[in-house]
């Protein structure tokens, strides 16, 4: 387990609960998705699973099955992205969990995206947390935890993961991206997913990072006139609207520091040299601040129930500090 980077508290549980062989019937993983918890749970397990020692555990048969999410007594609930958890799944999960283990001691369900489950299949997996069969351990992750029954909760053992140290996130996405990886952008990256190394590696494949650069011309193309500012943001859905606004946050970040003097600190050194750079640098120090509180309110209302199109309206204006 010793491979669980920067999340020595719930390393430290773990590792404490086989050690001691006290382990629990239900574990709640929580914390910002792409921090570990998934990598943390199938660590854990060979820990419990495998005959070789718990620092090296991860490199046999066994281990290799749990990785790959095929073992026959591990059990999975992976939810599509945004599809709730059919109620069916619980019960076939119920099903299989009566049975006894085909070549281990125990037992074990993992419950990807644990908020994804609605009314009718939290009541089912309520009723199992209830009484769970012998030998059986739950894992159920979220990064969502309000979003979960209290009942269910409350029948679980909270294991809290966090964002990462810069540092730790920048060293994961260098290893475990699958492709070359420059420092720069690799420190760039663990700061732009405020220290969550999946969710980088995901922008890394995603097209995030040519849109970094549309973006900048978009808003350079604003700069001469500022009645552009009224015209409205040309890209209008939800997702798109906050990975932009993302990105104005990371760059006026950068801006307001390469203000200060403290160039070092600045994530994406090229701002400097940008028409970007020019078309704000005749703004106050407070006044960049101001614009990047309106905006992480404005992500914020995106997240949450604004129409996207209004926020597509607002943006510019909003960026022009007006
Ligand atoms: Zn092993």
């Amino acid at each position: 387990m010793k491979n669980i980077k920067g999340q020595n508290s719930a390393r430290k549980f773990l590792e404490n609960s086989v050690k001691t062989g006290r382990i629990a019937n239900s574990y709640l993983f929580t914390g910002p998705s792409g921090v570990g918890k998934l990598f943390s749970a199938k660590r854990f397990l060979m820990a419990i699973l495998c005959k070789e020692d718990m620092d090296i555990a991860g490199t046999c048969a066994v281990c290799s099955r749990v990785e790959k999410k095929i073992h026959p007594d591990i059990l999975w609930v992976t939810p599509e992205k945004n599809k709730n958890i059919k109620i069916d799944e619980i019960r076939a999960l119920k099903d299989r969990l009566s049975l006894k283990p085909f070549e281990s001691v125990i037992n074990a369900a993992i419950i990807e995206d644990a908020h994804m489950l609605r009314r009718e299949s939290s009541n089912a997996l309520l009723k199992i947390l209830e009484e769970p069969p012998e030998g059986t351990i739950f894992i159920l992750i979220t990064n969502k935890k309000e979003t979960l029954l209290p009942t269910i909760i409350s029948r679980c053992i909270e294991v809290k993961f966090h964002p990462l140290p810069i540092d730790d996130a920048k060293n994961i996405i260098i290893h475990e991206a699958g492709v070359f990886v420059a420092s720069e952008m690799a420190e760039f990256l663990a700061h732009f997913a405020e220290g969550s190394p999946g969710r980088a590696i995901e922008i890394l494949k995603s097209e995030v990072l040519s849109r970094r650069g549309e973006i900048l011309g978009m808003v350079e193309q604003m700069a001469p006139d500022e009645k552009y500012f009224y015209a409205g943001w040309k890209h209008e859905s939800k997702d798109d609207i906050i990975e932009d606004v993302e990105i104005f946050i990371m760059y006026l970040r950068d801006i307001a520091i390469a203000k200060e003097g403290m160039i070092k600190y600045v994530v994406d050194k090229s701002i400097v040299d940008s028409l970007w750079y020019k078309m704000f640098e005749r703004y106050s120090i407070d006044k960049i601040y101001m614009i990047i509180e309106r905006l992480v309110a404005l992500k914020k209302a995106v997240e949450g129930n604004i129409n996207p199109k209004l926020a597509a309206q607002i943006l510019p204006r909003e960026l022009s500090g007006c």
